[in-house]
């Protein structure tokens, strides 16, 4: 696999790191030659099983993917179609980040980087910040200065030097990518990190195989995921795995959605917006560096995106919690709000096949502070007659 990268829009290519972004202001993604790639065969166990289509690094860590695909049949009624679910929290530190994490930080490492850095108040400094300490390199995290201690605690678990930073958070994502500093950095949308993310495709499809989904619905921020997924579908049928593309749907909350607001407008090109406050705080950025990228995929693939409410998440999380027994960050939920949306819209159809990607769980942040209406105290005396009376309701 070459080192090169390639702009998606006009096609110019570089030497990986020789620039943040194509002379035409687009972003880039790794070459890759699929050859005769053919799906490996036996139980789908972690990403390096697709070591032949990713960058050659070294590995690190606690190897991510592998991650389960439910069908989810009890949440059809709700989803209005038949719901698979990507259950991302299942990877080492609980996001689909590490996937890129291993990625960007094993290459970082094997390329002899002494520390490799990142941009993110979220998943993705936790995942970076615990690749790096396997890896042995030091890390920095730069997040706003408003973020709040509880998620400071987690990112600062595995010991990263974070800087909590005054000024645009938009603007420090940038800048980062053109310092001169001997650090490598491992922002959402770099290269490096789409092309561990594009493993996310990969895993679906050679699950479905040789069927294939419908559609894949996912929870977007800076787009960089939704490029990966949108680089792994376009490399399988390039290798002739896959006869169909699935439709690729972005969702996003409504208060912050410059990529669903393009959508609708039919504009080519994702501009910033004025956001709101929402509680899908992972997936709140209102000027997506690969905001065209993922317009693109889903113009391209005959998807779309979507926005919806903070209700309608909530909505979305506490089906997943009591339906299908997993609990995801609202970002995540984000995805199966708007698969639900999509469905009442004609967009999906009742017997279309939907997977939903939960990018994140819901176990690594504090989600409410009630106990909830099932929760309550009793005398060790009356054990079995509170327990009789409520099984007997
Ligand atoms: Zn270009």
């Amino acid at each position: 696999m070459t080192d090169r990268v390639r702009c998606y829009d006009c096609g110019n290519d570089y030497e990986l790191g020789e620039q943040a972004h194509c002379t035409c202001g687009e972003t880039l993604w790794l070459e890759t030659d699929v050859g005769d790639f053919e799906w490996p065969g036996g139980g789908i166990d972690d990403s390096w099983r697709y070591a032949d289509v990713l960058p050659t690094v070294e590995r690190v860590g606690v190897e991510p993917g592998g991650t389960p695909l439910v069908r989810a049949e009890r949440v059809d009624a709700f989803a209005g179609c038949q719901v698979s679910l990507k259950v991302e929290g299942c990877n080492p530190t609980g996001s689909f980040k590490d996937r890129g994490s291993a990625v960007g930080v094993g290459y970082a490492a094997r390329a002899g980087y002494d520390w490799v850095g990142t941009v993110s108040h979220g998943n993705m400094a936790l995942s970076t910040s615990a690749y790096a300490a396997a890896a042995g390199l030091e890390c920095a995290v730069f997040v706003p200065s408003e973020t709040p201690p509880e998620r400071l605690e987690l990112i600062a678990r595995h010991d990263p030097h974070v800087f909590r930073v005054e000024g645009d958070y938009g603007q420090l994502y940038a800048d980062t990518l053109s310092l001169e500093a001997d650090v490598a950095f491992v922002n959402s949308d770099t290269p490096l990190r789409v092309a561990g993310q594009k493993t996310t495709a990969y895993e679906i499809l050679e699950a479905f195989a040789p069927s294939v989904p419908d559609a894949i619905v996912l929870p977007t921020s800076s787009g960089g995921h939704a490029s990966g997924v949108w680089k792994g579908l376009r490399e399988l049928e390039r290798a002739g795995l896959i006869d169909e593309v699935p439709r690729i749907y972005v969702a996003q909350a409504a208060p912050c959605d410059p990529i669903a607001t393009a959508y609708r407008e039919g504009r080519g090109t994702v501009t910033a917006v004025d956001a709101d406050e929402t509680i899908a705080v992972s997936i709140a950025n209102s000027d997506p560096p690969s905001g065209t990228r993922a317009l693109r995929a889903v113009r391209e693939t005959g998807g779309g995106a979507v926005s919806v409410t903070d209700d309608e998440t909530r909505a979305a999380m506490a089906e997943l919690a009591t339906t299908a027994g997993i609990s995801v960050e609202p970002s995540s939920a984000v995805a199966l709000a708007g698969v639900r949306k999509l469905s009442r819209d004609g967009e999906l159809a009742a017997d279309d096949e939907v997977v939903t990607i939960l990018t994140g769980s819901g176990y690594t942040e504090r989600l409410q502070t009630d106990v909830g209406q099932r929760t309550r105290t009793i005398d060790l005396a009356d054990l079995e007659t509170e327990l009789d009376a409520i099984v007997g309701e």
